[in-house]
């Protein structure tokens, strides 16, 4: 694969220069407004590139596009402006040195793990996973001759001493994790010499927590949830170094799970209003995970900043926000789960999390049903586990829900 490094951002660079962004010694915040405006002209909103392919000047302008990584002007598989916006905004926002967007956070996932890794690879990766990954890692991999160890991520050492040398390709990791929050140490995994390390950071958003700046290579996100932050997106993203990308981008435009424009634009939009919308969700998790904690109808509750949580410390030194999401435990076990997260009535009952509305999912009868007892049991999950992502509602009436329905 050849590249050409004027084409790796289009070929309007002249506006481009101006548009683009310095994210040096600019806060965070600042780059939430700033970032993804390289091909949107004047525009402050996200312009739509509702193209699949676009003209070409000439033969030769046609042959440099296929050959280069990122070409945003040729056919959308391979790149496309608004996409590519949205691929610039995660890579400045997760300090890495590119990104690409994906059909779906899996699209990202299933890039990761099948573009990095062949037949006769080793994989290491945690029990708790979101449900996909889990499959994908223990139905598909297998298939393809790859083996998987799974590990407790809580555990630094497990990590290290899976590693097979010469063998093992990925670290796989989720911080936080999917359902019961436990954390993975980015330095301690950034520091395993060898494999790539790639960390799904969807729960924390680059809001929360960059894992790059820890060591670790690769970091991926459903920006399904909290980036799109709506409900109304189905995408995903990797940012890692320019390399990693390239190679990755060069088996992505063969997989096909490619992000639509529409969806990136929806993706930029998100991240205008994340810092404030993860702030606010973190704040009524914090308030609603203490008020669970107090009542005795709940067996117990994670949340990573609640002191009890047992990475509480780790979290602050990983973690700016804490996140949105809260699990707990109601006494009762699957009956008493299921009957709370259909009597809800402001929280509802719906998979997926980061948008507007309070979700709450019952994960031993929906996501996680596909698991045999002793897996669920690695996962963390008990029959009356209850894992809620808090919106943007006033926690003091998503309070009231949760007592009425406790009652
Ligand atoms: C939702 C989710 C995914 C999968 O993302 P999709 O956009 O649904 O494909 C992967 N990892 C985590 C942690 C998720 O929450």
């Amino acid at each position: 694969m050849t590249t050409d490094s004027e084409q790796h951002n289009g070929s309007n660079t002249e506006d481009g220069e101006r548009n683009d962004v310095e994210s040096a010694g600019m806060s965070l915040w600042t780059q939430l407004v700033e970032v993804g405006r390289r091909n949107n002209g004047p525009s402050l909103a996200p312009v739509v590139a509702a193209s699949s392919t676009f003209a070409l000047g000439s033969v030769e302008e046609g042959r440099r596009m296929a050959m280069s990584s990122r070409a945003t002007s040729f056919y959308s598989r391979y790149g496309n402006p608004t996409v590519n916006d949205f691929e610039e905004a995660i890579a400045h926002l997760e300090g890495a040195e590119s990104a690409r967007a994906f059909g779906s956070g899996m699209g990202a996932v299933a890039a990761a793990v099948l573009g990095l890794c062949s037949t006769g690879d080793h994989i290491v990766a945690q029990h708790q996973l979101y449900a996909g990954t889990q499959m994908l890692l223990a139905a598909v991999c297998p298939r393809m001759g790859i083996d998987v160890t799974f590990v407790d991520g809580t555990d630094p050492a497990a990590w290290r001493d899976a590693v097979v040398p010469g063998r093992t390709t990925i670290l796989l990791a989720e911080t936080p994790a999917n359902p019961r929050l436990d954390l993975v140490d980015l330095a301690e995994l950034g520091a395993i010499k060898g494999p790539m390390k790639v960390v799904d950071s969807t729960f924390a958003t680059p809001v929360a927590q960059r894992p790059l700046e820890f060591g670790c290579d690769l970091v991926i996100h459903s920006a399904t949830k909290f980036i799109g932050g709506h409900n109304d997106v189905t995408l995903g993203v990797a940012a890692g170094a320019g390399d990693l990308i390239e190679w990755l981008w060069g088996f992505a435009v063969l997989q096909g799970a490619v992000a639509s424009p529409h969806e990136a634009a929806a993706g930029i939009r998100g991240l205008r209003t994340l810092g404030v919308r993860l702030e606010r969700q973190s704040r009524s998790a914090a308030t609603l995970a203490e008020a669970l904690e107090a009542d005795p109808r709940v067996e117990s509750v994670r949340y990573p900043g609640l002191a009890s949580h047992p990475q509480n410390e780790l979290a602050s030194n990983q973690m700016d926000l804490m996140g949105g999401l809260v699990t707990f435990d109601v006494a009762g076990g699957i009956e008493a789960g299921s009957r709370f997260v259909e009597s809800t009535r402001i929280c509802r009952l719906a998979t997926s999390l980061g948008g507007p509305e309070t979700l709450v999912t019952h994960p031993a009868s929906t996501t996680h049903v596909s698991l045999l007892p002793e897996e669920l049991a690695a996962s963390g999950i008990g029959p009356g586990t209850i894992r809620m992502s808090v919106g943007l509602e006033d926690p003091d009436d998503l309070l009231s829900d949760i007592d009425a329905s406790l009652h």
